[in-house]
């Protein structure tokens, strides 16, 4: 199959989130299943000639590759991409935001035409990619060169959904009988997600849950009423998890290398972690760890809450995070209260992560809502018990065989949690069976590719 997949940031080139792990892996796990894949993102000022070995191909578009043979087309245009920050900067988001994916989408779709690449499906990620389905069915509807291509949207967070006033409506170059609501309007405004979504052949999103959960006014951010309409059309593929980094039997960055057959260096790991984190070596409690944005989305809320609390229990806690400033404060206080139970890092440290997972028996992981969540799938292939709250794919791939889950979003049912793990990690034998078993789920990419070229074909034969 002939693939594009449009996103605007692709690991190695860019990234700020999730998206650009899934942009940069998935092409590569398709192609080793013999597809044939191009990718097409922004040409941001961060990307440099040298590192990623650009060439131009013509006026305002350049390439790379990645894989075997995968081309990477940048779209290049000075006015748009030119400057610092992917999306916006220290003031927000940039305020022609609007016009740089506008023209991206647009510069996108007539680079098929220009290098004849035509592709039986376009994988369109996230809102910045999402003019592309709306553009094909209508500047391009009686183009036929574009007439059998296929689109599927992959959602990776609705709450992000490209929300623009009405005015700026001209510069997308529709008809403005599109502003309506079985089109781009929402509430009096342009929402490009919603376009997305009202135009492609199939939605998707990243975990099963998540994808029934956006359907419900809790999850949905108003965007339900959409989803529920085109229902039949709205699948959940869990991302996977690129185990060539994360993996602890190859794992550079942590103290001693182990796997499900000798977890006993695991704990060496621990040890080691403890000391660099100056927490008291006591071998019995069980180490908790958390790295993660510091984020209501998160749990931070009941976190904070429940905090006071946690301390005061057998264990010891490494948090590891950067979000807002309120949870940085009320963290702050509490590692300066327990030293000998918290040890707080305020920081980025990829490092610090890979040897929280490695070490911790526990990891932590209360998010409120949950797109997919790579988190706790790290934990699991690290023998580290993810402790969740059951939400999209934290629901999807936590249960009781390899975690603990809990169904109420509470400070009391997330203390309950965490006391009941406390007592099961006495139980040594049964502890360490779980952990043997946690490390041998699978969430590779591999298994997430397969998935991704069913739906392809479900999309084709529509
Ligand atoms: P998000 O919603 O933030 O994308 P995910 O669980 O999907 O959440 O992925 C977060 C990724 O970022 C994980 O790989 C996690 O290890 C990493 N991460 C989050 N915060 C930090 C941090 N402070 N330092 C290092 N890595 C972090």
């Amino acid at each position: 199959m002939k693939i594009l997949l449009a996103a605007s940031e692709v690991v190695p080139f860019a990234k700020t989130g999730g998206l650009a792990d899934v942009a940069g892996a998935l092409p590569l796990a398709l192609e080793d299943m013999g597809q044939e894949v191009i990718v097409a993102m922004p040409r941001y000022k961060s990307i440099s000639d040298s590192k990623f070995k650009i060439r131009r191909l013509k006026e305002g578009i350049s390439y790379s590759t990645m894989g075997n043979n995968i081309k990477v087309y940048f779209i290049e245009n000075a006015e748009y991409f030119d400057r610092d920050g992917l999306y916006g900067d220290k003031n927000g988001d940039h305020k022609d935001n609007l016009d740089r994916f506008s023209y991206y989408c647009k510069r996108t779709s007539e680079l098929l035409k220009e290098i004849n690449f035509q592709p039986d499906i376009i994988h369109v990620h996230d809102w910045q990619a999402c003019l592309i389905p709306v553009y094909l069915k209508t500047l391009y509807a009686n183009d036929i060169f574009y007439k059998n291509i296929k689109t599927i949207l992959t959602v990776h967070n609705i709450g992000y959904q490209g929300l623009f006033p009405k005015e700026e409506f001209p510069k997308l170059g529709l008809d403005w009988s599109l502003f309506n609501m079985e089109g781009l309007e929402f509430y009096g405004k342009i929402n490009i997600l919603k376009g997305g979504m009202e135009f492609c052949d199939i939605i998707n999103t990243v975990s099963p849950t998540y994808s029934k959960e956006i359907q419900t006014k809790e999850f949905g951010f108003g965007l339900e009423g959409v989803l529920n309409k085109r229902r039949n059309c709205v699948f959940g593929i869990l991302n996977g998890l690129d185990y060539s980094i994360w993996n602890p039997s190859t794992d550079k960055f942590i103290a001693k290398n182990y796997s499900f057959q000798n977890i006993e260096d695991k704990y060496k790991n621990k040890e080691e972690l403890k000391r660099s984190c100056k927490l008291p070596i006591k071998s019995d409690v069980p180490l908790l760890g958390i790295v993660s944005r510091l984020a209501e989305q998160k749990g931070l809320d009941i976190l904070a809450e429940a905090i006071e609390s946690i301390c005061k229990m057998e264990l010891q806690f490494i948090i590891l995070g950067t979000g807002d400033l309120k949870y940085h404060l009320i963290l702050e206080e509490k590692a300066k209260k327990y030293p000998k139970v918290i040890s707080l890092h305020l920081k980025f440290d990829d490092a610090l992560a890979h040897n929280i997972y490695a070490g911790s028996d526990i990891f932590v992981m209360p998010s409120k809502y949950e797109p997919c969540g790579l988190g706790q799938l790290i934990s699991l292939r690290y023998g580290t018990i993810p402790l969740v709250f059951k939400t999209g794919g934290l629901a999807d791939t936590v249960d009781k065989n390899n975690g603990f889950i809990f169904d109420k979003y509470t400070k009391e049912e997330l203390i309950k949690t965490i006391k009941k793990a406390i007592k099961a990690f006495e139980n040594k034998e049964k502890w360490k069976e779980m952990t043997i078993r946690a490390m041998q789920y699978n969430f590779s990419w591999e298994e997430s590719a397969k998935k991704y070229l069913q739906l392809y074909a479900k999309a084709k034969s529509q």
